[in-house]
């Protein structure tokens, strides 16, 4: 951890200098410090939700530091609950809205769970607890170490936080490198916090990125898997991606994708991601739902084409290299980002749907129509369609074939140009939306070929 070289006496913002309002704060957040300030503690809200509204922005939570110990603050609220165990925080519960509650801690276990092995299972709970300056100093970015105290309603900075958010800016406490080493991570939570909020990554935090980005690839899968939702499924994914790729970290998340795009010399497949995430982007600022198996169906799409490219110039019937291809694809990104099943098999039905969508044979048609996977499916051809305008016919296709209403489409389908047989051809038309579309007349099966998974 970084020297305490921090001035003991905090840069002291008085309520007249900094817009935070008790009126932003949620009423459980107050209700928490309110109630340890009574019980002769001190308490201060933190992190993320200080910085959000410095910044004008609304948090998304409110976490609490305080001197007391997790016993303590048990003691004061009958609605808490103690979790963790190397270093234990303490949950006040009102309702749906859980204030989480930290005693001032002391070293920079983040409580990723990264080094959770590192003891070998003992517990380290000694001294694990600090001061308020040692607090701030294990923080990772000035602006995430601000505390807004409810004694006075000022904000106690230690370590320049404040006149970094008014410049809207990133930067480190401590030796950028040196915390960068301790928690690669950081690098991305930059990447992330500057999209998220608008700011600029100070020079001094930016530089070390491109060559200790490989680092990252020791974080665990699972971490990274949480983090990447943060990027990506948190209203700023566009300006996440544009980040990671400014600081050379995409290769780092998403090693497969990123070679592909490097090597898409049409730059339409990362025109197609960049859609997508705008996509995410304007759902989530609408209200709409939006899945992790969609997104990483846009995220490792490259990945996939590329990888099908591949096995399709072996010479590999197009339905087994499309299996193969996206079971590779799904394996190796694996190691890096922990996707759970449940979301990487829908991921790959969204993938080998899209084969499907040449068809036109009125059973097929209507089995298609009634694939649970295929509503996603077709929002999907509708992204690769605006970068592959060869894509239109079965675009505008599949929108009649859904009819007006959902449920019955079956009058439409009869209207619609079917055929008695159908032409297989992989799903991946051009250099624009993938490798080469080989179309090619397969025998009918039994079955009539369909996969499985109807
Ligand atoms: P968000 O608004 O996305 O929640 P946040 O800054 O609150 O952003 P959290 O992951 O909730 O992010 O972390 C809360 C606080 O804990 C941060 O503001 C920061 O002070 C500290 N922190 C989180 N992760 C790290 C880390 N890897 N290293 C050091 N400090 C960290
Ligand atoms: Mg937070």
């Amino acid at each position: 951890m970084s020297e305490p070289a921090v001035p003991v006496q905090p840069l002291v913002i008085p309520r007249e200098a900094h817009p935070i309002s008790r009126r932003n704060v949620s009423p459980a957040a107050l209700k928490v410090l309110y109630g340890l300030r009574d019980a002769g503690f001190h308490a201060y809200l933190v992190g993320g939700a200080v910085r959000d509204l410095l910044a004008g922005r609304q948090p998304k939570d409110f976490d609490v530091a305080t001197d007391a110990t997790p016993e303590q603050v048990r003691e004061v609220f009958r609605n808490c609950r103690l979790i963790g165990r190397r270093f234990r925080l303490a949950h006040v519960v009102f309702g749906r809205e859980i204030i989480e509650v930290a005693t001032f801690r002391a070293n920079d276990d983040d409580g990723s769970g990264d080094r959770a092995t590192e003891d070998g299972g003992r517990l380290l709970r000694d001294n694990v607890y600090g001061t308020i300056e040692d607090d701030a100093v294990r923080r990772d970015f000035t602006v995430n170490a601000l505390y807004y105290a409810i004694e006075d309603f000022s904000v106690r900075d230690y370590v320049g936080g404040h006149a970094d958010v008014v410049a809207r800016r990133l930067r480190l406490i401590g030796d950028p490198e040196k915390r960068y080493r301790e928690d690669p991570v950081r690098m991305l939570r930059a990447v992330r916090l500057a999209a998220k909020l608008g700011f600029d990554i100070d020079p001094s935090a930016a530089d070390p990125m491109p060559g200790l980005a490989p680092l990252i690839a020791g974080a665990a899968p699972a971490r990274l898997f949480d983090e990447s939702l943060k990027l990506f499924l948190a209203g700023h994914a566009e300006q996440s991606f544009l980040g990671l790729e400014r600081h050379q970290l995409l290769a780092a998340l998403l090693p497969e994708t990123a070679e592909a795009l490097r090597t898409n010399r049409s730059g339409s497949l990362r025109a197609m991601v960049l859609d997508g995430l705008r996509n995410t982007d304007a759902r989530i600022a609408d209200d709409r739902p939006v899945t992790p198996a969609f997104l990483y169906a846009v995220l490792l799409w490259p990945a996939y084409c590329r990888e099908l490219a591949r096995l399709q110039a072996q010479g590999l019937d197009p339905a087994v290299a499309q299996q193969r291809a996206a079971d590779r694809v799904t394996l190796h990104q694996a190691h890096r980002i922990a996707l759970p099943r449940r979301f990487s098999l829908p991921m790959q039905e969204i993938w080998m749907l899209q084969s499907r969508f040449t068809l036109r044979q009125k059973k097929r048609v209507f089995r298609l129509l009634a694939h649970p996977r295929f509503r996603a499916a077709f929002d999907f051809l509708e992204l690769r369609a605006r970068v592959a305008p060869e894509l239109g016919a079965d675009l505008m296709f599949w929108r009649d074939a859904q009819g007006p209403s959902p449920g019955a489409p079956a009058a439409h389908v009869d209207a619609l140009p079917l055929s008695d047989h159908d032409d297989e051809r992989p799903a991946e038309g051009g250099e624009t939306s993938g490798p080469g579309r080989r179309r090619r007349r397969r025998p009918r099966r039994g079955g009539g070929g369909a996969p499985a998974s109807d």
